[in-house]
């Protein structure tokens, strides 16, 4: 009899360990898909944007872990020089209006700096879920002079 249920405990726990695993392996991780990438003025998709105007961002995020905060984050590639007193131009945003969403389209709008220097940038868009999984999609960008 006690040797029943010690198996029973065992069985149970081994369920208990296989129905955690199951359960964490049944959230995929957050799909993110750019689609426009590009000038605020005409909602381009040419990876540029002018100095003083606006970047415009249309990407797809799908989470079934339900979106928790949307982090872009933009940096100068390479080298670039503070000259003219122009100060390197980077971005930091968290956007958290999209909070407790399965899926959205991330249309969104940044400022480029009038004193932003023009040259190469990366662009990172990293999506948490509300599970902790975590997903990002990097791609180049090009500041240009007006
Ligand atoms: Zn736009």
């Amino acid at each position: 009899m006690k040797n029943r249920i010690l198996l029973f405990v065992v069985i149970l726990g081994a369920v208990m360990i296989l129905t955690s695993c199951n359960k964490e392996n049944e959230v995929a991780k957050p799909v993110i898909t750019i689609h426009e990438l590009g000038d605020g003025d005409s909602h381009g998709n040419d990876h540029t944007a002018k100095i003083g105007g606006e970047l415009h961002m249309d990407i797809d995020v799908v989470a079934e872990g339900k979106i928790d905060v949307i982090q872009v984050i933009i940096h100068p590639e390479g080298e670039h020089h503070e000259k003219d007193g122009h100060d390197e131009w980077e971005v930091d945003s968290i956007y958290t209006k999209f909070s407790g969403l399965k899926n959205t389209t991330f249309h969104e709008h940044i400022e480029v700096a009038a004193t932003a220097e023009p040259g190469d940038y990366h662009f990172d868009f990293i999506v948490t879920d509300m599970e902790g999984n975590q997903s990002s999609a990097e791609a180049e960008l090009e500041i240009i002079e007006e």
